[in-house]
């Protein structure tokens, strides 16, 4: 649990030697407390102090990485319930599974399938990050040879799914550098698994019915040396689990109960209807990674989405970086066209103008991430700030007719933009839908 100035106080040196750049050693500790200095600017604390502080302010919840270097992923170290408390950190892993029981080119095509889960959404690439192989045949040289079938043939990082020990070992030896998260372990196979775990450096997932077996079994676990550890609740209902999973963040985040401070891996289970609703839950609460069983490009890309949607940082819109932007190959009788640096608009006004199919440029502004309405509002988007962009990005160079289009919403600012640029300014349509009947009927 984080320490107040108070505690933090009577572990320091208390000489007020003013090293730290604080005038006391109080003051120093009130700063450390609110996260605005480091431990290390004092240069006198003990190693004894160091290292309660250490543990103290150490995550309610553990960053656990798995997969290789290059399509290595990491789930937790979340610290609030809410993301307009903060932000959430890492998002939510989706994963899909490969079946050991397919073989040859059923095989591969499943691969090949899940491999092209990637998407590009508002300029940013989503997609399937891992790949879960499950032991349904119970055979282990079966799992094990599709384990090393899924390492060769796919970039994802690898989850290992089996109840039985030696086919985890058994796929471990096929999969050498894969550093694949294995499990899931449960109260009766903790002792096996964790060898498996520590003998291969994986993260090992853990498994039971209820948060207190849960807790009960990842103490165990940890005390036996594995510190990377996923849990995951077993054979509940949706209700019951979306249940568990809050008190679960809750106890983890708010009590900073140890035993609970780590992701979840959550199954949507095979066949189970409305899958969507139910990975998009699961998603929202609070689930680090979801396996479903599906390779449809229509059930995942929502899922992508939401993940997309609730890991954003709400302090930060998404944004496209200011500059100019073509449609196209335009010359210098094109039109050109500004909007503002928030993405969705950009995006949105993009689209529109491939849809016209006549070659554009596309001047972004940076309004701090802001839609048109929003920067008009708050003063972010006025005829200063588009005079300077023009000039920025040098837009005289580009073109020879002298004239811009405004979005039709702040047609208000065009008698004043025309002063200040000396351009002809051209009120465009206030939807950016109709964008491509404009220019094809007003421009042209
Ligand atoms: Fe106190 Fe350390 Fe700062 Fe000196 S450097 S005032 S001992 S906190």
């Amino acid at each position: 649990m984080a320490l107040t100035g108070l505690e933090i106080f009577k572990l320091l040196p208390k000489t007020n030697c003013k090293k730290c750049g604080m005038p006391t050693c109080l003051a120093f500790a009130m700063q450390l407390a609110q996260k605005r200095a480091k431990l290390d600017d004092c240069p006198d604390v003990s190693q004894e102090a160091r290292n309660l502080l250490a543990a103290a302010a150490a995550p309610p919840m553990k960053l656990v990485k798995f997969g290789s270097a290059d399509n290595q992923v990491q789930v937790g170290q979340e610290t609030v319930l809410f993301r307009h408390e903060e932000k959430f950190h890492n998002p939510t892993v989706l994963a899909v599974t490969v079946s050991d029981k397919l073989a040859g080119p059923e095989l591969k095509k499943r691969i090949e399938a899940i491999n092209a889960l990637q998407f590009e959404r508002v300029g940013i690439k989503i997609g399937v990050k891992a790949i879960a192989v499950v032991n349904d045949s119970g055979s282990a040289d079966t799992f094990a040879a599709a384990a090393a079938a899924v390492k060769e043939a796919s970039p994802l990082a690898l989850i290992l799914c089996s109840d039985s020990a030696d086919a985890l070992e058994a796929a471990l030896g096929k999969t050498t550098h894969a550093t694949p998260l294995v499990g899931a372990a449960s109260a009766d196979t903790a002792e096996a698994m964790v060898k498996i775990a520590k003998d291969n450096k994986c993260p090992l997932i853990a498994k039971a019915e209820s948060i207190e077996a849960l807790a009960d079994l990842s103490e165990k676990i940890a005390g036996a040396g594995v510190e990377d550890i996923v849990l995951s609740l077993d054979g509940l209902s949706l209700r019951d689990r979306l249940y568990n999973l809050t008190r679960m963040r809750v106890l983890g985040l708010k009590k900073v109960f140890r035993p609970l401070g780590y992701p979840v891996l959550s199954f949507v289970e095979d066949g189970e209807p409305e899958r969507q609703a139910v990975a998009a839950s699961l998603i929202c609460k609070y689930s680090n990674i979801v396996v479903m069983d599906t390779t449809e490009p229509s059930v995942i890309l929502p899922m992508l989405t939401v993940v997309m949607n609730v890991y954003t940082d709400p302090q930060k819109p998404v944004q496209v970086e200011p500059k100019i932007y073509t449609v196209g190959e335009p010359d210098e009788n094109s039109p050109l066209m500004f909007t503002t640096n928030f993405s969705l608009t950009y995006y949105t006004v993009e689209s529109d103008v491939e849809a016209s199919r006549i070659a554009s440029r596309i001047l972004v502004v940076d309004t701090e991430g802001t839609s048109v309405l929003t920067a008009y509002s708050g003063d972010k988007l006025n005829e200063k700030v588009v005079t300077e962009a023009m000039s920025k990005h040098n837009v005289e160079a580009l073109v020879k007719h002298r004239k811009l289009i405004i979005p039709g919403y702040v047609a208000v600012m065009s008698g004043k933009l025309e002063e200040s640029t000396g351009w002809e300014v051209m009120v465009g349509p206030r939807e950016s839908a109709m964008l491509p009947k404009y220019l094809q009927e007003v421009w042209q």
